[in-house]
């Protein structure tokens, strides 16, 4: 995979440095991505300006090119489901469903349309909002979920009229790569270019870079922080979708042993690798040791591989240092007294794997629950009040998405209800959709790019005003 180029103004760049992509499954190398250089980050960015006013200027020709970019990505499902896990490490099935979510918001993009808003029709004024592109957007997205991350921003982006230039994650290049390769022949030149770079400072360029004028960022909140900064230097607007520390919160009725399977998946799915993972549950006191033994049933009976390998439902973590965050997280739990009632370290095996690992005894306070794990080790701690458990789920500063699970569903609603979270789940968890907004609260960020809301995040608002 080696052969790889960046898509500049619809072409491919030429390749004037290389890095090293590694497999997670057992870190060799599995192909190599172009570091994209000063002067081709401005010959994207101005290939992009220039591709706007043709972009921008005709609706149905934008909706019909976004349709035949999701076919595009439908017929080439199996070679970037291959090379995504290759670079990411989830199970191939997973990767499909990655895939069929990416085509999914192109298509879905195809149907949007900007449409004007009367707000005063009177003797006095006629007075419409109307929406406009913004014009270059840089996009920039984390290695967890590459193709459908990026594809939730680039679509909704060019269904408004903007251009993009768009840059994975040094983790997870590849498959992004691939996609821009495929999208030449569709797409016009210079409205979507894909770049690389082997660290941080490309999407730092991107940031600071005087043609975009909104960054659509996805990745961690130290990094969404800068990114904000950056971007203030000239204004651009910014969307930050940050992490989480999404807390769930099992109710009195609800059934360790017909949940436990549900939330589980919740947690643990791509390896806990979801920004809107369940990160820390919160069951009742007199319920613990149930909940306890219906998740390690669960943990013990997952099937852990590499992706490619048959039947396997957990992959390895993305990068050694996410392993090595992972790890010393579980040992911190474990130092301040907790227990690993499932898992508990790493696989003995090449690669980044980490057993599915269930914490018992760590309470608020302790870092596996205070902070982001991002890794396939869940804290599950008991509350002896409800009142106490929201207090503990609030007492953040992630405000991503949380879920209250039971069996009187209007009651779990009305808990729901008092979870600050920018999405609040019921008897489900980390459910995401083209048409739903979705969209941080507290440090998980602001800003979003799913649903109308998140559409119109990628226009400016212009008022024509006629006096009557
Ligand atoms: P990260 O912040 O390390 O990197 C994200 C992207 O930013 C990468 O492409 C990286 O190269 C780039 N980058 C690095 N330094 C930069 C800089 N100074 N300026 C601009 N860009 C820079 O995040 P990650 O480790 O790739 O992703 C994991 C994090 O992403 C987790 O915290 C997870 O919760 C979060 N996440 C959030 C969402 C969401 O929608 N809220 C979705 C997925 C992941």
């Amino acid at each position: 995979m080696s052969d790889l180029t960046m898509t500049i103004g619809g072409e491919a760049a030429a390749v004037e440095a290389v890095f090293d992509v590694l497999d997670p499954a057992t870190n060799e190398v599995c192909g190599q991505a172009p570091d994209c250089t000063a002067e081709q980050l401005d010959a994207a960015m101005s290939a992009a300006a220039a591709a706007v006013p043709s972009w921008s200027s005709d609706a149905e020709a934008r909706a019909s090119a976004l349709r035949r970019a999701g076919e595009a990505v439908e017929e080439a499902e199996e070679d970037l489901a291959r090379i995504l896990v290759s670079e990411q490490g989830k199970p191939l099935a997973d990767a499909h469903l990655e895939l069929k979510g990416a085509a999914g918001r192109l298509r879905f993009a195809a149907d949007l349309r900007l449409q004007p808003e009367v707000l005063q029709d009177d003797e006095q004024a006629l007075a419409v909002l109307h929406r406009r592109p913004l014009g270059v957007i840089a996009a920039i997205s984390p290695w967890n979920a590459p193709l459908i991350i990026s594809m939730a921003k680039v679509a909704p982006a060019l269904a408004a009229g903007n251009t993009v230039v768009l840059k994975p994650s040094p983790y997870t290049p590849l498959s992004t790569l691939r996609l821009g390769e495929l999208l030449r022949d569709v797409l016009p030149p210079g409205v979507l270019s894909v770049v690389s770079g082997r660290d941080g400072a490309l999407g730092a360029a991107m940031t600071k870079h005087s043609v975009p004028r909104m960054v659509d960022f996805t990745g961690s909140i130290r990094t969404g922080k800068l990114v904000a900064e950056s971007a203030a230097g000239d204004l651009k607007r910014v969307a930050v979708e940050l992490g989480g520390n999404d807390p769930a919160i099992a109710l009195q009725d609800a059934d360790p042993g017909e949940l436990a399977e549900r939330v589980f998946w919740g947690a643990f799915a791509n390896c806990g690798q979801v920004c809107v993972a369940i990160k820390r549950l919160y069951v009742p006191q007199d319920r613990y040791a149930d909940w306890l033994d219906a998740l390690r049933a669960v943990a013990e009976a997952v099937p852990v591989g590499a992706g490619m390998e048959e039947g396997v439902r957990l992959g390895p973590l993305n990068n050694a240092p996410q392993a090595d965050h992972v790890e010393r997280l579980v040992d911190d739990a474990l130092d301040h007294g907790a227990t690993a009632v499932a898992g508990g370290a790493r696989l003995d095996r090449p690669g980044n794997f980490f057993a599915p690992t269930i914490i018992a005894g760590a309470a608020d306070g302790v870092a596996i629950v205070d902070d982001e794990q991002f890794g396939p080790a869940l804290p599950v701690i008991p509350y002896d009040s409800l009142d106490a458990a929201v207090r503990a789920a609030n007492a953040t500063h992630y405000g991503l998405g949380g879920s209250v699970w039971g069996s009187d569903a209007e009651n779990a609603a009305e808990v729901a209800a008092r979870l600050e979270c920018g999405t609040s789940w019921v008897n489900t968890h980390k459910v995401l959709a083209a048409h739903i907004p979705f969209v941080g609260t507290k440090w998980s960020g602001y800003g979003g790019n799913s649903g109308i809301d998140g559409f119109h995040e990628f226009t400016a608002s212009q008022v024509l005003y006629t006096q009557r």
